[in-house]
């Protein structure tokens, strides 16, 4: 294994307490990286020798983000379904089923190849650990096939058959439940960390989240939920109650929910490009930080509701939009997803992490925000190597 000095870096953030302050960041310092992991975080002038060095000239080091929240198995795009929304047509989980027809038709080759443009257009971003759901399969075959295809990318995906009930089953829906508990899960489950289910009006309600979610842990699936999006409802409270990693979403929520995440410790994820996608109120971060609830920003990405792969632009809005301090918003998108997929080893740049870092073109992390949309991110490292 060889070591790797990254030197002149104006601004590094560790997310590694003891070098104070909730991000641990140094200015002037450098970081060493042996082999895959990181070996070394300080001031430039201590930094120790190593096979090689690299001198980044002043730009700012973070934590490679972990975007905790994607749906990129699919065919096709809802383009025409956005451009109708910004003229007055509401979102609704329906359009979903639009996705499900067309990922059907197509082959595998097209949807591994999909997976990986979206993958490689993340990493450019500076995200380095993604979770990828499938769910606009919605059969046996093809949900264990997106699983399938997203385990070539990430060890983090996530079974969600339970994304909406399909055409096929619109007046069966228990049919559906039993099909997703039953032989769906079967097929999944080997591909599969986690099992999600969308509780929401028009997709699954308690009852129904209840038992799939039940069902999945019984299959060694650890749980994640999609909660609270639309309206008010059961999501979060079913989340606390399965010791679910997290609740995404929290869009609309009661005291008590806000509780209920306090006092479980599931991870809050917000997904604020769905709020900007969709033109509908964000959620209260304020509400959620002041009452102690980790929270996690993620993308989201998918084709209907929010068709953005940035993290960078996840940060800009959760400052501008939801009051989240940029230190907040940056620690969300990497520890809190790190939280929220349950890994220590990413999300952080403390000796032993994995090596995942971006190097931004600008001289602090602050400038995420403050330059929304602009392409900072000059290189993303994972285990250690550039990609
Ligand atoms: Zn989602």
């Amino acid at each position: 294994m060889t070591s790797l000095l990254l030197t002149g870096i104006s601004s590094l953030v560790t997310n590694d307490p003891t070098h104070g302050g909730p991000l641990g960041e140094l200015h002037d310092a450098a970081l060493v990286i042996d082999g895959s992991t990181v070996a070394w975080t300080g001031r430039r002038t201590a930094a120790p020798a190593a096979d090689a060095a690299v001198d980044l000239g002043g730009r700012a080091v973070i934590p490679g983000f972990v975007d905790s929240h994607s749906h990129l198995v699919f065919a096709g795009d809802r383009a025409e379904e956005f451009a109708a929304r910004m003229t007055g047509t509401p979102y609704s989980a329906g359009g979903i089923r639009t996705t499900v027809a067309a990922t059907r038709e197509a082959t595998d080759e097209q949807l591994t190849a999909n997976v990986a443009r979206l993958v490689t257009e993340m990493r450019r971003q500076g995200t380095t650990t993604v979770e990828i759901k499938s769910g606009y399969g919605l059969t046996v075959a093809d949900e264990a096939r997106a699983l399938r295809i997203a385990r070539q990318f990430t060890d983090d995906t996530t079974y969600l058959g339970a994304h909406v009930v399909p055409a096929d089953y619109a007046d069966d829906p228990e049919g559906y439940v039993a099909l997703v508990t039953g032989p769906m899960l079967d097929a999944a489950a080997e591909h599969s960390t986690w099992v999600d289910v969308f509780v929401e009006r028009g997709a699954f309600d308690a009852d129904q989240g209840r038992a799939i979610l039940r069902a999945g842990l019984a299959r060694g699936l650890q749980a994640r939920v999609h909660a609270n999006q639309l309206g008010e409802g059961p999501g979060v409270q079913l989340a606390a109650e399965v010791g679910a990693a997290s609740a995404d979403h929290c869009t609309y929520l009661t005291d008590a929910d806000v509780d209920a995440l306090a006092s479980s410790g599931v991870v809050a994820g917000l997904l604020p490009a769905i709020e900007f996608s969709t033109r509908s109120p964000y959620p209260d971060a304020r509400r959620l930080l002041d009452a102690g609830v980790t929270v996690a920003l993620a993308t989201d990405c998918n084709p209907g509701s929010g068709y953005s792969s940035s993290m960078p632009f996840c940060i800009a809005l959760a400052v501008r939009e939801m009051r989240m301090t940029p230190a907040e918003a940056l620690w969300s998108a990497t520890a809190g997803g790190a939280a929220s997929l349950r890994r220590t080893d990413v999300g952080h740049l403390t000796p032993g992490a994995r090596a995942d870092l971006a190097v931004l073109d600008a001289p602090s992390y602050l400038h995420l925000a403050y330059r929304p949309a602009v392409p900072l991110v000059t290189q993303t490292f994972i285990a250690g190597r550039p990609v």
